[in-house]
Formats: structure tokens, sequence, C-alpha cells
């Protein structure tokens, strides 16, 4: 029997006091692979990845982790028993806890499953040096690479990122994408990425879906919507890559 994608969204509708903000969105990510959902501000990104998480109600459609069905029309599997990782702007580290605490803070492990969990980790984002350090020690690309190895210590099978770069230094920026992307590939997620920014997804994504008010408007390589954009609003928003 072929295995269920990793995570599939079918049909998914939300609406905010009648407003309906996701209009019917559908994709599928499969493990070890980015899909960047990229649009303007307030097309409805962070809406849809909220709704994967589980911290948001829907109106219809259904959403699938790895063929079990998490969220449907009056059902909602709480955001704890997904195995989604979250990662905000705000990378919202316990501020009285160390690094090595951060990371093993939400594992349910024995003690030394936590230890070698959090020592492989840190050894990924290289943070070995900083294990005792607390937040505030450390600059905003060290801390977002902690909130990385937090979010992925319990293995999640979906990790969700809702910009989690543009709080950070521009020269630094490209450098800790990077990174990031080569991290997530050697732990095998599925990954969401929303931004608004073409070159983030450039950059990072397997597949790039393109949002406009609720709806996906073209989805594809980054490069075939690069080169083939859907029509003129399209190509106008990568039109600022340099
Ligand atoms: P994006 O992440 O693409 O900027 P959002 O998903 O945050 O967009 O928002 C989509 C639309 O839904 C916007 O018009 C926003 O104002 C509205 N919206 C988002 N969250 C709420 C909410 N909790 N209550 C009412 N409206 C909301
Ligand atoms: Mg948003």
């Amino acid at each position: 029997m072929a295995t269920a994608p990793r995570l599939e969204i079918e049909n998914l509708h939300c609406a905010f006091g009648g407003v309906e903000v996701v209009q019917g969105i559908s994709l599928t990510v499969e493990g070890g692979d980015v899909l960047c959902l990229l649009g303007p501000s307030g097309c409805g990104k962070s809406t849809t990845l909220r709704t994967i998480a589980g911290l948001e109600d829907i109106s219809s459609g259904e959403i699938r982790i790895d063929g079990q069905v998490v969220t449907r029309g009056g059902y909602t599997l709480p955001p704890e028993h997904r195995g989604v990782g979250l990662i905000f702007q705000d990378f919202a580290l316990f501020p009285h806890l160390t690094v090595a605490e951060n990371i093993s803070y939400g594992l349910r492990a024995s003690r030394s499953e936590k230890a070698h969990r959090v020592d492989e980790l840190l050894e990924r984002v290289h943070l070995s040096h900083h294990r005792q350090s607390y937040a505030h020690e450390l600059s905003g690309g060290e801390q977002q690479r902690v909130a990385l190895a937090r979010a992925l210590a319990p293995r999640p099978r979906v990790m969700l990122m809702d910009e989690p770069f543009s709080g950070l230094d521009n020269r630094l920026r490209d450098g800790i994408r990077d990174h990031t992307l080569q991290v997530l590939k050697d732990e095998d997620t599925a990954v969401v990425l929303v931004t608004h920014e073409p070159e983030e997804a450039m950059r990072m994504a397997d597949q790039i879906a393109l949002m406009r008010n609720g709806s996906i408007v073209q989805q594809g390589a980054p490069y075939n919507i690069y080169n083939s954009p859907a029509d003129r609003a399209a190509a106008a928003f990568f039109s600022d890559i340099n």
C-alpha cells in the first residue's frame, strides 16, 4: 500500500465573523520537502498555518497528517497531539531556562534520552558551547537556532514556520536561512514556511504556493513560477527580486 503524504489539505475554508479569509485551499507536502506559502500581507497565510497547527477553527475542508484526519468540520485534534512544530517571528524562548532546558522543555522522554536528543540538536545548530547560556546572552541568530532546535526536539512530522527570519539582521539572514534549511532537511520533517518575501521562497522552497485573497493562484517549483507567472499580478510580485 502506498504511504499517505505527510501533510494533505483539502478544500480548506476559514472565516472570521462571516468573512472568508481562506477560500478553498488544497495542498500536499511530503516529508523532507519545504512548501512556501507566499503572498502579500493579509492574504491568509498565517490563518492557513494556524489551522494546520490546530489553533484555528475551520468552516469546511479537511487536514490530514500521515493520513490521519486532524481537522475536519466540527473536529479538531489538539495541537499537542498532531506532531507539529511551530516557529514564529518572535522566538519566545523561556528567559529563565538555559538553552539546553529550552530545547528539552517539551520532550516526553527519559532523562538519558532527553540528554542525548539535546546534545544531538545542539550539535546540529552549532550551539554546543552555549548549552548553559540564557536567551539574553545570545544574538538574534543564535536565539533563532535555539527556537529551531526546541521545535525539532520532539521530532515533529510537520514544521510550521511563520516569517521566522523577518526579525533578523539583513546581513545574517541568508546564512541563517541556508543553515536552517540544512537542519530541516537532515531531520526529514515536512515544512510549511510562510513568507511575504519572494527571494526567501526562491531560496528555500521545493514548492511555492502563491496566495492572493485567501486562495492559491499558482503552485509549483520556484523557477517554474518565477519564469512563468500565472498572471500580471504574480509577475509583479516577483519583479522586485534582484
Ligand atoms: P497573512 O498572514 O497572509 O498576512 P492572515 O492570515 O494573518 O494574513 O490574515 C488574513 C485576513 O484575516 C486578514 O484580513 C486579517 O485581518 C484577518 N484575520 C486574521 N486573524 C483574524 C482574527 N483572529 N479575527 C478576525 N480577522 C482576522
Ligand atoms: Mg501572517
